[in-house]
């Protein structure tokens, strides 16, 4: 690609920014291979559907699509509010979580702060804090998971913020009570501690030490939990998710935050996805079935793997994963490889329903 003209007049940290890199569109991806009946396994969706209350909701709001949507999200955050006993102002409704992330970024960070996170982390992190010129610290891995020791070491006087994925996408890999809450208690107050928490509701029900850190908000006012109704609720398209703070770290997150940054039938929807236990729990059910299959595949094909408790697995195919991506999407299954993340070698494969997953160890067999 050519040099963009108009970098030198960009902000500093955007002329070091990759720029995101979308999958194609399914209905593109299949007319370009002349193949159909593909199947994505590659972004970490639902593979249930939405949930049909959700639709009856957002179906009940269509009439309303000519107004601005309610900018303070008043119902969603009074049923948030609710459920996570605390204080309506302690919560920030996001355009998915992601966009929660971005304002954490834009309210702690700038140059000469610091943006810590681990190897082999969630991408957005490093993209939102290069966004606004901050430093990148990368702290590593171990056993491809966070090493909070190492991360600890890392903390000084410029740190901004620490981001910690609990569970890490792609990796899959989560942190215990015990472990993630003598972490946060031994950072300095001063410094803004991050906890993502977008697979939380598959993990909490298999895992009894995985911890609830949105119990923790009292005791840590520099904690900031984020969720999403992307994963588990199976809401990607909608975008909509929410940060739980301390209500001045809320109050400051609301001042850069859009106006309108979720939209109206994005918040009847979150509110009617909450209100419907039993999908989550299918897509719990389903997803520890699906782990358990695609984690038994992987072994009969003498494919490592990093264990994962989230709704996808990274698995090391042995050779350069763009190779075997591409094999993969010529028999019609999209999965994601992760290289950029560090992991040589591996795709991440988001759970599908049982046919899906058995179709993609099938084709992995035949790649491979
Ligand atoms: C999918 C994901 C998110 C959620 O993104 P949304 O913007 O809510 O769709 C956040 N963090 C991690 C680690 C994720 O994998």
């Amino acid at each position: 690609m050519s040099e963009n003209r108009f970098i030198d007049r960009a902000a500093p940290g955007i002329a070091h920014l990759q720029p995101y890199v979308p999958g194609k569109p399914v209905s593109e991806l299949e007319r370009e291979l002349g193949i159909s009946d593909s199947i994505k396994l590659a972004s970490n969706e639902s593979p249930l559907g939405p949930s049909p209350r959700v639709l009856e909701a957002i179906r009940g709001e269509l009439p309303e699509l000519t107004r601005y949507p309610d900018g303070g999200a008043y119902a969603l955050r009074a049923e948030l509010a609710r459920r996570h006993e605390v204080a309506p102002a302690c919560i920030t409704i996001g355009n998915g979580s992601n966009d929660v992330l971005d304002m954490i970024a834009r309210v702690f960070l700038y140059p000469g702060r610091e943006s810590l996170f681990s190897e082999h982390a969630f991408a957005v992190y490093p993209l939102s804090s290069m966004a606004v010129g901050a430093t990148l610290r990368q702290a590593p891995a171990r056993n491809f998971g966070h090493d909070l020791q190492a991360m600890a070491a890392m903390v000084n006087q410029a740190t901004g913020v620490v981001w910690i994925a609990n569970p890490n996408n792609p990796t899959g890999t989560w942190l215990t009570e015990a472990a993630l809450r003598d972490f946060i208690a031994s950072l300095p107050e001063e410094v803004i501690v991050v906890v993502d928490e977008a697979y939380f509701e598959y993990v909490r029900p298999v895992h009894a030490d995985y911890p609830d850190t949105s119990c923790w908000l009292l005791e840590f006012p520099n904690l900031v939990v984020t969720r999403t109704f992307s994963k588990a609720y199976g809401l990607a398209s909608l975008r909509i998710g929410y940060g739980l703070s301390h209500p001045d770290v809320a109050d400051l997150l609301n001042r850069v935050r859009q106006p309108f940054n979720s939209n109206s039938l994005a918040q009847v929807a979150a509110i009617a996805a909450l209100q419907d236990p039993d999908y989550v729990q299918r897509s719990v059910e389903l997803n520890n079935a699906g782990l358990k299959q695609l984690g038994e595949g992987f072994q009969r094909l003498g494919l490592p793997f990093i264990p994962s408790v989230g709704n996808f697995i990274s698995v090391d195919v042995g050779r350069p994963a763009a190779e075997v991506d591409l094999a993969l999407l010529n028999r019609g299954v999209i999965t994601r490889p992760v290289e950029n993340y560090g992991l040589k070698g591996h795709l991440r494969v988001s759970v599908g329903t049982a046919e899906e997953n058995a179709r993609c160890l099938d084709a992995l067999e035949q790649v491979l």
